[in-house]
């Protein structure tokens, strides 16, 4: 983790949760475990995505559908629950950064 990542707060950015249509991939293992917990809510969310795997729907503003919640429009609406992607992704990892530099703030 770089300094610069010390200060930032996730609930005040949220660049990495508008991303292209079809390319929040969610695994095999992730759909297994929504399956296990019976977590329907989530798997009526997924579809298509890029290299043959599947995704997370987004909201036409680009947005994981997932996204936002009244009071805290950058908290996840099912934060416990995410994909494997959402907790592997790092505040402060260079993709991270590029998040933040290439997006206009949100
Ligand atoms: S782009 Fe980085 S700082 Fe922004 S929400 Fe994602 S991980 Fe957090
Ligand atoms: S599941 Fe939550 S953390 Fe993952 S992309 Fe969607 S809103 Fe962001």
């Amino acid at each position: 983790m770089t300094a610069e990542a010390v200060n930032f707060d996730c609930l005040e950015c949220g660049r990495c949760c508008y991303q292209r249509e079809e390319t929040i991939l969610v695994t095999a293992a992730d759909l297994l475990r929504w399956h296990r917990q019976r977590r329907f809510d989530i798997l009526e969310g997924i579809g298509p995505g890029h290299f043959g795997q599947e995704a997370f729907l987004s909201r036409p503003d680009g947005a994981c559908i997932h996204h936002g919640l009244p009071g805290s429009e950058h908290a996840c609406q099912i934060y416990a629950d995410r994909a494997e992607v959402c907790r592997t992704f790092e505040a402060g990892s260079q993709q991270c950064l590029e998040f933040r530099r290439r997006a206009p703030a949100l």
